[in-house]
This record gives structure tokens, C-alpha cells and sequence, in this order.
């Protein structure tokens, strides 16, 4: 069903006024985790200022140590709702169990699968029977043709909104965090009529290349970049080497668009 030989138009998906797929690429941003309101609001803030109306941040953290912060849950997507509704932002938020997409759907504009879920089969299936897009997140260490299978899984329940984001996989190559797999960006064009996104921020794990990446994920075709931003990210709660703080967003955004290619 995913297969652009099943269907040649691109899926578009609707958020508010922003189409993503439909040839004027997005930029995704917003905090790693949601910590608090006022962390949220000086984010979207940001946002708003830049004219970004897509913004993410994780209530549900899927986290390599149990000790490490998971993550505000119910609470988080509450704030979400509130600052997204003050600002008139769209909202992503991963969500790692099946029995929370219901109510997801009441709190998020979209539902995001993280890379540790991706083939998380009852996960994909319980996203797959409700209407609320879904951003898919590539496998840790997923081939294009699992990735795919894995979208195949959401739309084939009746869920036709599906975004794919390559967010690096892992390799020997120790520079960056993940290898940002740029070919993934056009064979997942040419195979399929889904929007595909590119996620600089995991991928790469370095605020020092997120601009020539982002511009390489769009030169390539990709639909849109996520990025995170966190208003000071030395405090951050998850993933604070790798954040944009606010005015180094700013400077990624105008470099971006200072390419035309955004
Ligand atoms: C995230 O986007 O918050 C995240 C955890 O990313 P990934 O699933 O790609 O590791
Ligand atoms: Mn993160």
C-alpha cells in the first residue's frame, strides 16, 4: 500500500495550514523532552517568532538506562496541548505503548514510533486503527526494506497518514552518533508516496554540522528536518550535548533558509 507502484500521488499530510509532502519542505523543532509548562512555552515561543508551526517534544522517553529521566508521560502531553493551543503550534510526541494511542489522540496533531519501536509490531498495529498521523522513526539499525514493511504495517490497518524520518543508523563510524544515511532520503521518495523527513538532531549527535546536514537532507528531496531545540540545553534533562538553544536556532534557521532550499 505504501508503494508508489500501488499509488503514483505523494500522501500529504494536513496540519492545520502546513501540508507536508506536497514540495514546500517543514522544519519540525521543539525540545528533546517535555520538562516543564515554562520549558515548553519559551520553545514555542521561539517557534512562533521563526514562523514554525510544527513543534515537537517527548512525554514518553525511551531511555538506554532506567535511571536516566523518562520522561513527564500523561503530564507532558497535557502541557503540550496547552502552550500548542496558546501559540497555535501542530504538536508530535512519541508514544511507546499501544494502550496510550487513544489517548494520544486527544492530546498531539501526531503520533511519533521512535527508531527503538519501529518494528514494535502491536505498536504499529494500534497506530494503524486511528486517524491521527504518525511519524515513523527508522530502526537503529533497520534496512530501507524493514522500514518500509514497518509504515506497510500502520497503513495497512487503515491509518493512511504516515510520515517516515531517517534519523541515522548505527555503523563502525564513531564522528558522529548515528550515520545519517542521505541515500535513504530519495530511494524512500522514489519507493513510496509517503512524505520522508530527516531527523538532523539524532542522526548526526553534533550541533557543528546540523546546518550542512539539513541542507544536504533537503537537497536530497526530503519533505522536512526535525531538529531539537531546548532553551538551555546544558540543563536538559535528556540529550543536552546535542540541543540548539534558542539563538543558535535562530542561526540554523536563516543558514537553512539562506539556501533556498527551505
Ligand atoms: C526522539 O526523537 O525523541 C528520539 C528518541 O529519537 P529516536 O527514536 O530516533 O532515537
Ligand atoms: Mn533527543
Amino acid at each position: 500500500l505504501v508503494s508508489r507502484k500501488k499509488k503514483q500521488e505523494d500522501t500529504l499530510i494536513q496540519l492545520g495550514s502546513t501540508v507536508i509532502g506536497g514540495g514546500t519542505p517543514v522544519m519540525i523543532a521543539g525540545p528533546c523532552s517535555v520538562e516543564s509548562y515554562e520549558q515548553v512555552r519559551q520553545v514555542a515561543a521561539a517557534l512562533k517568532e521563526a514562523g514554525i508551526t510544527v513543534m515537537r517534544g517527548g512525554a514518553f522517553k525511551p531511555r538506554t538506562s532506567p535511571y536516566d529521566f523518562q520522561g513527564l508521560g500523561v503530564e507532558g502531553l497535557k502541557i503540550l496541548k496547552e502552550v500548542a493551543s496558546e501559540f497555535g503550534l501542530k504538536t508530535i510526541s512519541e508514544i511507546v505503548d499501544p494502550a496510550h494511542i487513544e489517548l494520544a489522540c486527544e492530546y498531539i496533531d501526531v503520533i511519533q514510533i521512535g527508531a527503538r519501536n519501529m518494528q514494535n509490531f502491536e505498536l504499529l498495529k494500534a497506530a494503524g486503527d486511528v486517524q491521527t498521523p504518525v511519524l515513523l522513526k527508522r530502526g537503529l539499525a533497520a534496512t530501507i526494506d524493514e522500514f518500509v514493511h514497518a509504515a506497510e504495517y500502520i497503513v495497512s490497518r487503515g491509518n493512511t497518514q504516515v510520515m517516515l524520518i531517517e534519523r541515522g543508523i548505527r555503523t563502525y563510524e564513531k564522528a558522529t552518533r548515528n550515520t545519517l544515511d542521505i541515500s535513504a532520503v530519495p530511494i524512500l521518495k522514489q519507493e513510496t508516496h509517503l512524505p520522508v523527513l530527516v531527523d538532523v538532531t539524532h542522526s548526526t549527535g553534533r550541533k557543528d554540522i546540523l546546518a550542512p546536514c539539513a541542507r544536504a537532507a533537503l537537497a536530497a528531496g526530503a519533505d522536512g528536518v526535525m531538529v531539537e531545540v531546548h532553551p538551555d540545553p546544558a540543563t536538559a534533562l535528556s540529550d543536552a550535548a546535542q540541543q540548539l538553544n534558542i539563538p543558535e536556532f535562530h542561526d540554523f534557521l536563516a543558514n537553512v533558509r539562506k539556501s533556498g532550499l527551505l
